[in-house]
């Protein structure tokens, strides 16, 4: 059970800009210590907003913010003590890394040996002991973004807040810093905010993910679960590469097995099709009118001969590495599905398409994911 007393907690955080613009819409969000949040969302669902929200540099027009047990709305930024970095760049070029680490430090009145004990802590966990001497200049890339993250971290603060740490980063580095980070916020024991709108940046670093969109929270789970339950259809295209299929289906029937399995057969895409379902479809009506979502790598390519799935011929083949990406049009939706780059399959070739047991998710008409 982690310590309340070092949370961040949001409940009914507005923000209404002077033009009218809402920009965060009564958020609840709370973030554990030593949890690493991620605010993921297209451009301008809020995600920066609520991250300056926290930080006091924007002030909420409703509801509590509450940092370390203490609530923060009306207090200025430079009083909540935020560790707020924007990216993870910009050392002092003169200075030694020992110096560039005690830095954010000379504004606290620490004495030498405090300064010390803490350049010798941070500089530990990030295996900096041994270059502490020299300067920027000869440092390595990944050894320069090391001492910038410790140098964001290096002072006690209630919580760290970034924003798009590592989008300056090329691809490379990003990979490893990504983990590199996520290390140390482990070890950091306080609750930590960042904003990306890379996804892979938050699958791989967040213990969980907020998802927003015009700026309200659509959906706070783990990676895996906003993977594997998207609440809504919004969260299902979003999260995930290449994106979710998604076609309107009419609800024909439901049976249940012994074993407590759940199938329902379907009317889509001019066809008919039977799938093992959550068992939350059994209260829908029949006739309900419903949209499945399938991965592309849920669906499995079957012989074309094959009753129950859905039919259709490849139209277009986009080449991923390991796999390959196919297009199938089948009554005017363009479905996308992956098989390995070994499969033989050609543009024009009619397949059977069937969905691997248990990963059709069904959206009720409001789009909200039936369970
Ligand atoms: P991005 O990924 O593009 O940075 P975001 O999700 O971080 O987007 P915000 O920067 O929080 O989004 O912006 C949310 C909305 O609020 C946008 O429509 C933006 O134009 C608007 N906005 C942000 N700051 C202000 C401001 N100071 N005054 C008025 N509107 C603002």
């Amino acid at each position: 059970m982690s310590d309340t007393r070092s949370e961040i907690r949001l409940t009914g955080v507005t923000k209404r800009f002077g033009n009218g613009l809402v920009a965060v819409n009564n958020v609840d969000l709370t973030v554990a210590a030593g949890e690493v949040m991620c605010l993921l969302g297209p451009s301008g669902c809020g995600k920066t907003t609520t991250l300056r929200l926290v930080a006091g540099l924007e002030f909420a027009t409703g509801g509590d913010i509450v940092i370390a047990g203490k609530r923060v709305n009306e207090l200025p930024a430079r009083d909540r003590n935020v560790a707020m970095a924007f990216q993870f760049y910009a050392l002092y070029p003169s200075l030694t890394v020992g110096e560039n680490l005690a830095y954010p430090l000379h504004a606290e009145g620490l004495s030498r040996a405090q300064i010390n004990e803490r350049i010798a802590r941070v500089s530990k966990v990030l295996e900096l002991e041994s270059i502490l001497n020299r300067r920027p200049h000869q440092l390595g890339e990944g050894e320069k973004q090391r001492v910038a993250v410790g140098r964001s971290i290096i002072r006690t603060p209630t919580c760290f807040l970034f924003d798009e740490p590592l989008s300056r980063l090329d691809i490379q580095l990003r990979q490893t810093m990504r983990t590199q980070i996520k290390l140390v916020l482990e070890h950091l024991d306080k609750p930590t905010v960042i904003v990306t709108h890379d996804q892979i940046e938050a699958l791989t670093m967040a213990d969980r993910i907020a998802v927003m969109r015009a700026g309200k929270i659509e959906q706070v789970a783990t990676p895996h679960d906003l993977f594997a339950r998207p609440a809504n259809l919004f969260v299902g295209g979003f999260i995930g590469t290449p994106q979710m299929n998604q076609f309107a289906a009419k609800l024909l029937g439901v049976s249940q097995a012994s074993d407590g399995t759940v199938t329902a057969r379907f009317h889509t895409l001019g066809e008919e099709i039977s799938a093992v379902v959550e068992p939350g479809v059994m209260r829908l009506p029949l006739g309900s009118q419903v949209t499945l979502g399938v991965r592309p790598r849920s669906f499995l390519m079957v012989d074309p001969g094959t009753s129950d799935a859905l039919h259709a011929t490849v139209d277009l083949i986009e080449p991923m590495g390991a796999e390959v990406l196919l297009h199938v049009m089948e009554r005017g939706t363009d479905l996308r599905f992956v098989v390995p780059h070994t499969t033989r399959v050609a543009a024009g070739q009619s397949v059977g398409l069937r969905c691997k047991p248990g990963q059709l998710h069904v959206f009720d008409a409001e789009g909200v994911l039936v369970l």
